[in-house]
C-alpha cells in the first residue's frame, strides 16, 4: 500500500476537494483506496457522504489518541472501492492531547503499521491547514505527499515552510518521505494573473509540478452539499475530467511494485 498526504497549511486551497475526487478516481480505475479524513472540521467525510451518525461510531480520533486499530475505524463509502476513516470535531482535541502521549508524532504510522497491507492499494490522508501534529502525524506515517497549490498571488507564500517541514521529518522520522508533486488548484483561463502564477510556479518549482492542472469549477463546489464526489454528481463535468487525469499522472509517478505491496 502506498500512501500520500495531502497537505498545505494553507487554508482552503482544494486539499479536500483532491483528497475526495482523487480518491475517488482511483476507485474508478480499481485501485482499492482508503481515504484518511485526519482534519477536524470533517469536510472529507461529509463531502463523501459519511452522515453525522455513523461518524459517532469511530474516528480517526480514535486511532490516533485510543488503541483502535485501523479496522475497528474503516467505514465503506458511498464509492465502491473506496474505504475512509473519517473525522469529526473531536479531533481538535487530538492536537492537544498528542502533547502529552508518548510517540505521538508517531501515532498514525503506528495504525498504519500493523495493516494488513493487500485490502488497499492506496491510502490518502487529507490534512488540517496547519503544520501542528495532525500533519506532522501524517507526514510521518506516508510515503510522500501532495501539495495542492491555488493560482493565486500568495501561492508560494507558505511553500518553503511547508517544504522545510517536509525535509526536517524526512532527516528525523521518516527518511524515505519524498513530495509526490504539486498540483495547481482552481486555474482559471480567463484571469492573466493565474495564468502568470501558473508560469512562475513551474519555473519556480520545474517538473515537481504536475502538468494537470485543476479548473476553477462550480460542481466541483456543488458536489459535497450531495454528499457525493463530483465524479459522481458530474462525471463529464471539466473538474471531474481534471481529477481522472491527474489520477493517472500521479498514477504514472508511484513505483509500480509498490501499488500492490
Ligand atoms: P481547508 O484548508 O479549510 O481544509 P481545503 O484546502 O481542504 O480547505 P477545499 O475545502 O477543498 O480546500 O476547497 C475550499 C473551497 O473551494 C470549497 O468550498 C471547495 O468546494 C472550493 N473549491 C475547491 N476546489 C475548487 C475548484 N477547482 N473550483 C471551484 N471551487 C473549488
Ligand atoms: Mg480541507
Amino acid at each position: 500500500m502506498i500512501s500520500i498526504a495531502i497537505a498545505n497549511q494553507k487554508g482552503g486551497v482544494g486539499k479536500t476537494t483532491t483528497a475526495i475526487n482523487l480518491a475517488t478516481a482511483l476507485a474508478a480505475t480499481g485501485h482499492r483506496t482508503l481515504l484518511i479524513d485526519l482534519d477536524p472540521q470533517g469536510n472529507a467525510s461529509t463531502g463523501l457522504g459519511v452522515n453525522q451518525k455513523a461518524r459517532q461510531h469511530h474516528t480517526s480520533y480514535d486511532l490516533l489518541i485510543g488503541d483502535h486499530a485501523l479496522g475497528d475505524v474503516v467505514l465503506p463509502s458511498i464509492v465502491p472501492g473506496l474505504d475512509i476513516v473519517p473525522a469529526t470535531q473531536d479531533l481538535s482535541a487530538a492536537e492537544i492531547e498528542l502533547i502529552d502521549i508518548p510517540e505521538r508524532t508517531h501515532r498514525l504510522r503506528r495504525a498504519l503499521t500493523g495493516v494488513d497491507g493487500s485490502r488497499w492499494d492506496v491510502c490518502l490522508v487529507d490534512c488540517p491547514p496547519s503544520l501542528g501534529l495532525l500533519t506532522v502525524n501524517a507526514m510521518v506515517a506516508v510515503h510522500s505527499v501532495l501539495v495542492p497549490l491555488q493560482c493565486e498571488f500568495f501561492a508560494l507564500e507558505g511553500l518553503s515552510q511547508l517544504l522545510q517541514t517536509v525535509e526536517r521529518i524526512r532527516a528525523k522520522f521518516n527518511p524515505s518521505l519524498s513530495i509526490l508533486g504539486v498540483a495547481l488548484t482552481m486555474y482559471d483561463r480567463r484571469n492573466r494573473l493565474t495564468d502568470q502564477v501558473a508560469d512562475d510556479v513551474r519555473a519556480c518549482l520545474g517538473p515537481l509540478v504536475f502538468q494537470t492542472v485543476i479548473p476553477r469549477n462550480v460542481r466541483l463546489s456543488e458536489a459535497p452539499s450531495h454528499g457525493v464526489p463530483a465524479l459522481i454528481y458530474d462525471i463529464k463535468c471539466a473538474g471531474s475530467e481534471a481529477y481522472m487525469q491527474l489520477a493517472r499522472e500521479l498514477i504514472g509517478r508511484l513505483p509500480q511494485r509498490d501499488m500492490a505491496a
